[in-house]
Formats: C-alpha cells, structure tokens, sequence
C-alpha cells in the first residue's frame, strides 16, 4: 500500500466511524480543520489523560496548568515569534497557489533521494546476497552524482537563509526549473517571509495598540506564570509546569490530515533547572519521553530520535522524536534545552524579576529550562495509523481492526445480548451499569452477533462480553478479545475487576 492510500484509508475510516471529520463540512469544510467526533474525542481525552497523569501526577516535582489563549502581545515580541516566526512563502502566478520556498526545495531534494533509493533497490537485485548497501551507496557513480547534488542544493539553500537573502532563495527555485504541480509553470514570484501567528484585535481598541495573537505555542503562558506558580505553590528547583492546550499557526501548506493544522492541541512541560545543570535533565527528558512513547505499545520500531544539528536561537541542545507516520518518519515530540532565553527576555521586556533565590547558596538567578513538547493531533495519527489493520481471516473472511492500545481504547467492553428476547437484554443491561461506573462501555443488541464483533473491531474495543442463555442460569458470560479473537467465560461477579486489569489506564502507568 502506497503512502497515500495509507493515510487515505484512514482518514476515511476515521470518518465513517465517528473520530475525525472535516470541520464545517457542510460548507464544503475549511482547510487544514478538523473535528473530533464522538469517539475520536474519547481517543483524544485518554491520550491526555495518560500524558498529564504521568506527567504531574507521577511526578513529585511538576504541577499543572491552563493559561489564557490570549496573551499580552509583548509576549510574542519577547519570546521572538513577531520578529523570527516566519516560513519563506512564494506564490505561482499562474496557478495562483502559495507555497513554502523550503518545501518545494525539499521536495525537490526528495525526489532526487527517491531515485538514489531505486538505484540501491535495482543494485540489491543484480548483486543478490554479495550486495552491500553501504559500498554500493558510497561507490556507484550514479549515486555519487545525485548524492552531489543533493550536497550542492542543500549547502546553497542553508547558505541564502543564513544570510536571509530571499532572491537567492528564488534564483535556487530557478535554476533548478522548479514548476508549480497545479499550473506546470515556472512563473514565481519573488520570496518574501511570512509570519505564522494569527492576529486579531482586542474589544473595542482599535489599530495596533488593540492588536493579539491566537497563542502559536503553550510554553508562553508558562513562561509568564513561573513566578506565580514558583510562588504560591512554594516550588523549588528542579520542577516543571505543564499545560495542555490549543495552539494556532497560519501554515502555508497545511495538508496530510491532522499531522498539520492550522489549530491544533500541544501538550508541553517546561522544566525549570539550575544553570550547568541543563544537560544532565536534557538526556533525562529525552530518555523518560522516550520510554513514555514505548510504554504506550505502539512499537518501539516506530520511533526515531533525531538531533538537531542546526540549534533554534534559543537552544543549546534538541531532539525531536519522530514516529513513522504513513508518509515517513516525521516529527511528533520535540525535546528542547531553551537555556534561560524565555525567562530573561521576558525579564527584559517586563522589567520584573523572574528568579529564583536559592536558600542554600543565597543566590538568586535565572533557571535554565528544558522543555518537551508533542503535538496530541500527532499522537492521536500515530496512534490511528498504527492500529488500522487489515486482517484476513481463517475461512476467507476479512476485517478491519483498529488494534489501539486497550487502555486508551475510545470504548472499553460492548455489552452484547446474544439475541434481543428471553430476558437477555435486560440481563446485558445488568452487567452494563455496573462497568459503566468505572469504564466508557457500549451496549448493541442489533444484528447478528458477528456482525456486532466486527463493528466493535472497526471502533477498536478491547472487550466484547456476551450475555447467553447459560448467563441466566450460571451468571456467567463470554469474554471475546480484539485482536487474538480468544474467548474465554467469565463470572459477572469477576467482571469488574478483569475489565479493570485489562484495559485500566493503570496497566501503563505500572509498567
Ligand atoms: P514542524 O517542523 O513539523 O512544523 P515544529 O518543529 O514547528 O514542527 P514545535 O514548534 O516544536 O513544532 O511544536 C511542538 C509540537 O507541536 C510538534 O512536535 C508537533 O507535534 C506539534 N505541532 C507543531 N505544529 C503543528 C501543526 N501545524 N499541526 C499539528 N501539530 C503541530
């Protein structure tokens, strides 16, 4: 299956059955929009869940909050993003379509690593078991020629941003004819930068002393509240601040479903340290962020860690860990040591003191901090996307099952009466008000029993659990799990707790 049929497919599947649709899709929907259905918001809620409960509940040290959308603009002036938050944009004057200067050069680029990955696939081919990947790459001349190219490309883009000369950016487009995929012309116009915040205005002010930005990022709104809360919950180093909140940016192209958005929900923790200790809580960061992806269970396989050689102006170190999306590995978390960049630049734009007295040394100073930051649209992808499975079955038959990890499951266990008479329902109506106490669980009684199976598979629910005729008799019921089919016979009386140990939310948190 292609990249784009992949992603095709769920996006269709997330449709049909109630977790993302295009927003306002009666008016044909808004780009790069989305809304969470009914069950893609449960998905969306236990993903929070289990990040803010391993997060600030687990922690001794990290305590959380929710800040305003709306910040005092000086805010984005001293955090960099009215002067540095930009994308270099240029436009086809044809088609009348904008673009990323940078993604059509990288898409360029990709191409070219598209046929150097031909190249190698033809070479393992020909040469069979003597194949080696690594001399093949480093001695084939074809290779040599597009990997030069590629070197070439890359040191000249890297070259005209450093020195923020936009027409060398356009004169690259240009020599390498880029055309624009709607129209097929090469007719561009000139690169100019273009700042991703939204901007309104406040109330009743006019111009731009009435000017705010939607919030491009949370960390701004923990920046600004680490003395209060550093304060009045007498908060000492090391400790951290979350927050889960929206955040909005203007992308110029935004597309491949919720993995870009223009409002989307961030879930960042800054964490404030002593100076010269950042290092030390910047691989502990990266690896406890690390182990928290791999105790979700999507596969350790799935993961990548990918440093940042080129640092942003703020940082002194950065990894992001990227997951393999149906289009590749891409980005989901970002893990950054912003030194004491934020907290400072907020002192000097403020002129209040953001410091922290230590009462051993009788010092005051400006903490470092480190920072990690996913995207919960993101996670929400990778988990949508890795749990998609298509199966056949034993005798032909096929299924589809969203394999999502039982403990974030939008519904727990379906309540299933083996038929709609002879006092099953009610008995089913039994079992489902005492588990709905604790777990989201669904009751169907339409259709033949496979058939309600399937419908559960298709939604991911870990648990069907069917009342029969014996239920009556021996208050027993059948068990039926997801992904191995297996099914065994359970007491009603047990039920409470054999949901509870197979898809609490607790199971993560005790691995
Ligand atoms: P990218 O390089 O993909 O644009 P970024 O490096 O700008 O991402 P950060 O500013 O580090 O992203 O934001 C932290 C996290 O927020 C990202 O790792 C990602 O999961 C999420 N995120 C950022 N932009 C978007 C977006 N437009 N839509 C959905 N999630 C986003």
């Amino acid at each position: 299956m292609s990249a784009e049929d992949g992603l095709k497919k769920i996006i269709s599947h997330a449709k049909e059955y109630g977790f993302v649709f295009p927003s306002s899709e009666i008016y044909d929907g808004l780009s790069a929009a989305y809304d969470y259905g009914q069950l893609g918001s449960e998905l969306k809620n236990n993903l929070k869940q289990y990040w803010w409960t391993s997060m600030v509940r687990m922690n001794d040290n990290i305590v959380g909050i929710d800040a305003a959308i709306f910040m005092h603009p000086t805010t984005w002036k001293a955090s960099g993003h009215v002067d540095a938050f930009n994308d270099p944009l240029i436009d086809n004057k044809d088609s009348k379509k904008r673009y990323r200067a940078d993604v059509l050069i990288e898409e360029y680029i990709g191409k070219i690593e598209a046929k150097i990955n031909k190249d190698v696939a033809k070479g393992k081919k020909k040469f069979g078991a003597d194949f080696s990947e690594e001399v093949f790459r480093t001695t084939n001349p074809n290779i040599l020629r597009r990997q030069n190219k590629i070197d070439e490309i890359k040191s000249k883009f890297k070259a005209a941003m450093g020195a923020d000369d936009l027409d060398a950016v356009k004169a690259l487009i240009e020599e390498l004819e880029i055309a624009c995929p709607i129209s097929g012309s090469k007719n561009w116009t000139d690169v100019r930068q273009f700042n991703l915040m939204f901007k309104t205005e406040l109330g009743a002010v006019s111009g731009d002393s009435g000017v705010v930005y939607l919030r491009p990022e949370t960390a701004q709104g923990i920046f600004v509240n680490y003395l209060n809360v550093q304060k009045s919950g007498r908060m000492k180093l090391p400790f951290g601040i979350a927050q889960i909140g929206k955040a909005f940016r203007n992308e110029i192209i935004a597309r491949q479903f919720i993995f870009r958005m223009r409002e989307f929900e961030q879930m960042e923790m800054q964490f404030f340290v002593k100076p010269g200790t950042q290092e030390e809580w910047y691989n502990h960061w990266k690896d406890a962020r690390k182990n928290w992806h791999y105790s979700l269970g999507l596969g350790e396989e799935s993961y990548r860690l990918h440093d940042h050689i080129k640092l942003a102006h703020y940082a002194d170190a950065a990894c992001d860990i990227e997951f393999s999306f149906p289009m590749g590995f891409k980005e989901l978390e970002g893990i950054h040591s912003r030194t004491d960049f934020d907290l400072k630049s907020h002192e000097d734009h403020s002129g209040k003191k953001l410091r922290f007295f230590d009462p051993e040394t009788k010092e005051s100073f400006v903490p470092y901090v480190v920072e990690t930051s996913i995207g919960l649209d993101r996670l929400f992808l990778a988990v949508l996307s890795k749990a998609y499975t298509e199966e056949k079955l034993d005798g032909g038959a096929e299924r589809i099952v969203l394999k999502i990890p039982p403990a974030i499951a939008p519904i727990k266990a379906a309540v299933l009466p083996l038929i709609k008479k002879d006092g099953l329902p009610e008995k089913a109506k039994e079992v489902l008000k005492q588990l709905r106490i604790k777990h989201n669980v669904q009751y169907d009684e339409k259709d033949a029993i496979g058939r309600r199976y399937r419908r559960q598979d298709a939604i991911g629910t870990p648990l069907c659990i069917t009342i029969d005729h014996d239920s009556l008799n021996d208050n027993t019921v059948t068990v039926r799990e997801r992904d191995g089919m297996t099914q065994e016979r359970v007491l009603i009386s047990d039920l409470d707790s054999y949901v509870d140990s197979n898809v609490g939310m607790h199971v993560l948190f005790s691995k």
